[in-house]
């Protein structure tokens, strides 16, 4: 459990210090931006779909690190990914972060963003590091704006499904 611990750490800071897609995105077809007024985050996602592919993506915002990290390590991980892997990797981010999600028993595509099962015991930590998932998935679907606390709380909808 330490090493998961201190790759959890070292994960976050590497994408604090160097976040992956940091800035806006020309011609963007999809965008969205996100609210999680529990801790302050707010971001914002662009995207470009070519057929049915992530070709670009980029995120920008003001939040704290564990959502920075986040929306990092997902445009690194979505980036020319179809829209149904996205939609997949959405609800499987956010089944793990709830707790829903038994890594070890149940398949997934999680990869390195396994680091974060750890937020599932930091129950104000868990919107933070779903928001930009949240938000993703409302660009995808052409919801301009979305928020944690909204009807469609990501703890509660139901997500994928396209
Ligand atoms: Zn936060």
């Amino acid at each position: 459990m330490a090493d998961t611990k201190a790759l959890y750490q070292e994960v976050i800071l590497d994408h604090n210090r160097k976040p992956r897609n940091y800035g806006t995105l020309e011609h963007a077809s999809h965008k969205a931006e996100g609210h999680n007024p529990l801790c302050g985050d707010h971001i914002k996602v662009a995207l470009n779909l070519d057929g049915d592919h992530i070709d670009g993506i980029a995120f920008q915002g003001e939040s704290c690190a564990i959502c920075k990290a986040s929306a990092s390590m997902m445009t690194a991980t979505v980036k020319g990914k179809s829209r149904r892997d996205a939609e997949t990797l959405i609800r499987e981010f956010r089944d793990m972060a709830i707790g829903k999600l038994d890594l070890t028993s149940q398949p997934h595509h999680l990869g390195r963003l396994t680091v974060f099962a750890g937020v599932r015991d930091l129950p104000t930590r868990v919107k933070c590091a779903i928001l930009p998932w949240h938000t993703l998935h409302a660009a995808l679907n052409s919801i301009a704006s979305t928020s944690t606390e909204a009807e469609d709380d990501p703890m509660h909808a139901p997500i994928g499904n396209a």
